[in-house]
């Protein structure tokens, strides 16, 4: 089976502190596995670390106000282009990320409230098929 996961959860350091989301399920799953790590806002060009994004009206905000939109969705296209050369089975993503998060993200006042939705990768894998499942579910 061919996997794509969000490369922090293979403990890669893209998160925006400059961290992983290193997760042993996610780890143990992709055993056996072809897997391709992905990082959609590196991709897009945002250094790491960097200042906290999140969706706000329908664009990516930093907690600085300064529209990051682009970069998102230049990462996110680039993921895309990625899955339809590759044609993953499955697509792991990182809970809650502004990019990443398949069910949940925080609802872009920067308060720790979540709201249900995707992030802006997510949104666009989903859209064209693929089978995108949220980290937290394995
Ligand atoms: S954009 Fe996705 S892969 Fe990159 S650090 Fe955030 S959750 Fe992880």
């Amino acid at each position: 089976m061919k996997i794509m996961i969000s490369a922090c959860l293979a403990g890669v350091n893209c998160k925006y502190n400059g961290g992983s989301n290193r997760n042993e399920r996610v780890i143990g799953l992709c055993a056996g596995h072809q897997v391709i790590a992905v990082c959609p806002e590196q991709m897009g060009g945002l250094p790491t670390p960097r200042v906290p994004a999140e969706i706000r009206n329908g664009t990516a905000v930093n907690a600085e106000g300064i529209s990051v939109d682009e970069a998102f969705r230049r990462g996110a296209e680039a993921c895309l282009q990625i899955a339809l050369r590759e044609r993953p089975d499955l697509i792991i993503l990182q809970s809650r990320s502004p990019s990443c998060g398949v069910k949940q993200r925080y609802d872009g006042t920067f308060s720790g409230t979540l709201v249900d939705g995707s992030g802006i990768t997510a949104a666009l894998l989903i859209r064209h098929g693929f089978r995108v499942v949220d980290a937290g579910d394995i």
